[in-house]
């Protein structure tokens, strides 16, 4: 069977200064996959390739079409629910507006989004402004998930955030894998708990594919050069 999202030899440049050399990745459905790498190695500008927002060289096929063939919002149509780096929801909407204005038929909906996160529920008739930022966080998962993918992938979404909430944040992933069987692309730099929720690892090194695998197979040798941890 073909993977759901399919990368492969991918290369892209930010003007004259080349960022990407040869990213491969694979995610199946239903899979969890955790993009890793230290600051700087390519995984934004993967995301970003993937989504569409940037130009690039190679294969990107999600479900098995040509990625690169479709314009911007057809590949999005497709089913890829992006939560990007920075958690951008409509600042001066309610939280009940901002999952609304996401919306579009499927499982997911307010009250699935409200079990998910409670704090949302709780919240609905607040302006996002209002919230705290790891409530912007899961408001921004919320609005990737009334899309109703079939791949989510989550740009840095526990970056910056209180312990509890990044729990919390943790908590909801591993119940979307184990519920809803959702592919997922998670880039993060929490090794212990992508470990816990991830079904296999890419990592880049300079803008390469430089190990994929199961992360607990990862060598401390290893994880120290490409991770530094
Ligand atoms: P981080 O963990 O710091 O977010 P990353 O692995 O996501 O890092 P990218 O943001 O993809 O890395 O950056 C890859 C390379 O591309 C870096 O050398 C970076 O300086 C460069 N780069 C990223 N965004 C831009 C941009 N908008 N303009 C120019 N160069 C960029």
């Amino acid at each position: 069977m073909s993977a759901l999202l399919q990368v492969s030899g991918l290369e892209a440049r930010y003007g004259s200064s080349q960022a990407l050399f040869g990213v491969d990745l694979e995610v199946a459905a239903g899979e969890v996959v955790a993009l890793m790498g230290r600051n700087g190695m390519g995984k934004t500008t993967t995301v970003r390739c993937i989504c569409r927002m940037m130009r690039a060289e190679g294969e990107v096929t999600f479900d098995g079409q040509d990625l690169r063939r479709l314009p911007s919002h057809r590949a999005a149509r497709l089913g890829i629910g992006l939560v990007p780096e920075g958690r951008r929801c409509f600042a001066d909407l309610t939280v009940q507006e901002n999952l609304n204005a996401a919306a579009r038929p499927g499982a997911w909906d307010m009250d699935a989004v409200g079990l998910l996160f409670p704090r949302l529920a709780e919240r609905k008739a607040q302006v996002a402004r209002s919230l705290s930022g790891g409530e912007q966080q899961m408001l921004a998962i919320g609005r990737a998930l009334m899309t109703n993918p079939r791949l989510l992938i989550l740009d840095e979404a526990t970056e910056g955030l209180a312990p509890l909430i990044r729990a919390e944040i943790w908590d909801a992933v591993g119940r979307l894998k184990r519920d809803s069987g959702l592919a997922i692309l998670i880039v993060d730099k929490s090794l212990k708990e992508l470990t816990a929720v991830s079904d296999r690892a890419v990592i880049l090194n300079r803008g390469r594919t430089a190990w994929t695998g199961a992360l607990d197979g990862l060598a401390p040798d290893l994880a120290q050069q490409y991770l530094g941890v």
